[in-house]
């Protein structure tokens, strides 16, 4: 895993940042991310990994839940390049990359982010990425983004 070490921002300043859910089913997501970790779910009871959180397994029902810490070594499994404005901040931002990464550690579990980097770069299905880790301190949030590997 990377750690990003300036203050630079990947949103554009007037970005709502995502916010942890006010029940508390991802906040030792949020809280690991503060720690620059990623974790994902697990079940206790069959092994089963998912995210994003939820509840209950999706494999046998169980309750049983536990956040296990992986890697933050991926591969882009799908991705986008956005032209379109959805938010008045990213008037003139455009375009950003978002992709879907798999976690080959996790039972592939699918996370989205955005790629780091230059927003106009070749993406290639499968390549590789690692978790970056975005500090906000003054909301104290921290973001996953995902940047390519080598
Ligand atoms: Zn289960």
């Amino acid at each position: 895993m990377t750690t990003t070490d300036t203050q630079t921002s990947y949103l554009p300043e007037g970005m709502p940042l995502p916010a942890p859910s006010a029940d508390g089913l991802d906040s030792e997501f949020w809280e690991a991310a503060r720690r620059h970790e990623l974790v994902v779910q697990r079940c206790t009871a069959c092994g089963t990994f998912q995210f994003g959180p939820e509840w209950l397994c999706n494999g046998c029902r169980s309750f049983d839940l536990a956040w296990h810490r992986v890697s933050g070594r991926g591969r882009i499994y799908s991705w986008e390049r956005v032209w379109y404005p959805v938010h008045p901040a990213l008037q003139g931002k455009l375009p950003y990359l978002v992709v879907l990464v798999e976690l080959p550690d996790a039972g592939n579990v699918r996370m989205v982010g955005n790629l780091l980097g230059d927003p106009e770069q070749t993406v290639e299905i499968g390549a590789e990425v690692e978790a970056v880790f975005e500090d906000h301190p003054l909301e104290q949030v921290t973001l996953v983004q995902w940047q390519r590997v080598g």
